[in-house]
């Protein structure tokens, strides 16, 4: 068998890829098929770290949050997507792999804080390393905690693990001449307005020459590929 691409990522996990075909919250075979993706992963020797969404449960400018205040609705977020890197971190366990859970903002009777010394000792452990509650602060996106935390562990690339299948011409849903790009550079994407992480996630990794690689997570081997190097999905480059 090759080898892998990558010695060490960083997975982003939307929350919405919890939901499988649910209108919210986690779906059981949802994260048991993705946490049986992860350990393959894993058990190749890759080192993981991932950062978890929380968009399954609660969005800041949702409109379930409306008349909130702002920052008050985002810190709601982070809360989810602790509950969010709980529910993996356990899934993980039962397959046998060792995730440690992270928080961005200090709740230490449920997980430990964030450390970054701690979480470069994790990953060199060959633990999966979950980071949970974005970038501790209000008003960024779990991509910017992607790219952050990212950038922080050297990690090789981003994945972006999502429910479309990489960075399309145009939205295909809408659009039937749309086509997919399976690579193309962050200059590029910005002259074409293309979205490919929100602004501050990709002026970041821009910034930090760090690669994004944009997939499905929902499509079956799809990591696997993205791990091998194999042709799926967008690779978004210097
Ligand atoms: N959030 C935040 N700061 C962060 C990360 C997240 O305030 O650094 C809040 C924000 O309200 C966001 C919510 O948490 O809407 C859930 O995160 P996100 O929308 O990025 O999750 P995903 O879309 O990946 O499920």
């Amino acid at each position: 068998m090759s080898k892998p691409a990558y010695k060490r990522v960083l997975l982003k996990l939307s929350g919405e890829a919890l939901m499988g075909d649910d209108a919210y919250g986690i779906n059981r075979g949802t994260i048991e098929r993705m946490v049986a993706d992860v350990a393959e992963v894993a058990k190749l020797g890759v080192e993981l770290a991932v950062v978890i969404g929380g968009g399954n449960i609660f969005r800041g400018v949702a409109p379930g949050a409306q008349g909130m205040d702002r920052a008050t609705a985002d810190y709601m977020g982070m809360l989810a997507t602790v509950m969010n890197a709980l529910a993996l971190a356990d899934a993980m366990r039962h397959v046998g792999v060792t995730a440690r859970v992270m928080s961005a903002i200090g709740i230490e009777q449920v997980v430990e804080p964030y450390v970054r010394p701690k979480a470069l000792q994790y990953l060199e452990e060959g633990k999966v390393v979950v980071f949970a509650a974005g970038t501790g602060n209000p008003f960024f996106t779990t991509d910017t905690a992607a790219a952050l935390r990212g950038s922080e562990v050297s990690a090789e690339i981003v994945l972006k693990a999502t429910k479309v299948d990489g960075v399309y011409s145009a939205d295909p849903k809408k659009d039937p001449n749309a086509t997919l790009f399976p690579s193309i550079t962050f200059d590029e994407a910005i002259a074409k307005h293309l979205q490919v992480m929100d602004a501050t996630a990709f002026a970041l990794c821009r910034d930090q020459k760090l690669p994004i690689k944009v997939f499905s997570i929902t499509k079956p081997g799809a990591l696997m590929r993205v791990i091998m190097g194999e042709d799926e999905g967008t690779l978004v480059h210097v």
